[in-house]
């Protein structure tokens, strides 16, 4: 480790550390090989590594899935949770100490079915984190069963002639949600524009919705095969406010000026299934954060244990 620049800590001590990649580097990761959940787990990373995020004051939580490992692979504190309640930890960690980065993986299953309801009500509490879908349109871990985001007549484990009914479109669930504040969709095999929205997403202040699309070689390996080869399928949304990769511009030349404050435009433009879009849909820092109008006391670590003590206290048997 090198040194760096320096901030002065609490206690008046100057800390000068630099944190490389290394730094950030957990167990090794045991997705699948070629699974997008690599690229994801490197983007984030790297994130961390250009921030210079202080491992001890990052939290990556996650609930159940493969995607949901990811806190293991990552150097910082972790909460490897329950199946669908990602969402509900990570605000208790954000109301609680305020001063953290908190990152959250979930999967469509994890998210979008039995995590549905804590994913509105996030949004609507709208506390200051990243929440990343990682949507690879499948259960992968269970071994393939229908999500609510496989597309229609897919076949799975549990579907063998073709998923029922039509997926559900995780852009315009959250946009129709009361105080969403930011909404994004970007490709996990397009690395920069995958590092370009989370950026935008971690300096958002409110609660930053990524849809990351997301190859599964094993169930669901043609869902995002001609869209990683024909960028032409792409259309990227491209704004001052929004995302813009000049060194991208000849390889994705479907592009569309989309200012990020049009909700109803933003709406339009998540609904509508022609085309794969990426970029932010939707983006307003002027609405309330939860942990804002909440406003929790301020407690010192011993007092912190107490009342969590007491807490447990009362189900001693
Ligand atoms: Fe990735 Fe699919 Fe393997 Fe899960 S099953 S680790 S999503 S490739």
């Amino acid at each position: 480790m090198t040194h760096y620049g320096c901030s002065l800590l609490g206690c008046g001590v100057i800390d000068e550390r630099h944190f490389d990649m290394d730094d950030y580097q957990g167990a090794i990761a045991r997705w699948c090989p070629g699974c997008g959940d690599h690229s994801i787990l490197t983007a984030v990373q790297r994130l961390l590594e250009e921030e210079q995020l202080k491992p001890e004051e990052t939290v990556l939580v996650s609930g159940i899935g493969c995607s949901s490992r990811f806190p293991h692979y990552v150097k910082t504190y972790g909460f490897h949770g329950l199946h669908g309640r990602a969402l509900p930890v990570a605000i208790g960690i954000k109301l609680e100490r305020p001063e953290l980065h908190v990152f959250v993986t979930m999967g469509d299953g994890d998210c979008c079915s039995i995590g549905a309801g804590h994913w509105i009500h996030a949004t609507r509490y709208n506390a200051d984190m990243v929440a990343m879908l990682l949507d690879n349109n499948m259960y992968g871990l269970t071994k393939g069963q229908t999500s609510p985001t496989t597309p229609l007549r897919f076949p799975s484990n549990t579907q063998p002639h073709g998923s029922y009914l039509r997926p559900l479109n995780p852009l315009t669930a959250t946009l129709g949600v009361t105080n969403a504040s930011f909404v994004a969709q970007t490709a996990e095999w397009i690395p920069q524009h995958l590092f370009e929205t989370l950026k935008a997403a971690y300096h958002h202040k409110g609660f930053a919705f990524i849809r990351i699309l997301q190859r599964c070689p094993v169930y669901t390996s043609k869902i995002y095969e001609d869209a990683v080869r024909s960028p032409d399928l792409i259309e990227m949304l491209i704004h001052d406010d929004g995302i813009h990769i000049p060194d991208l511009d000849q390889i994705y030349k479907n592009q569309v000026i989309h200012d990020p404050s049009n909700l109803n435009e933003a709406y339009r433009l998540a609904q509508d299934s022609d085309r794969m879009r990426i970029g932010i849909f939707y983006r307003n820092e002027g609405l309330p954060r939860y942990e804002e109008v909440r406003r929790l006391p301020a407690r010192t670590a011993e007092e912190r244990v107490k009342l969590l003590n007491e807490e447990l206290d009362r189900y001693a048997v």
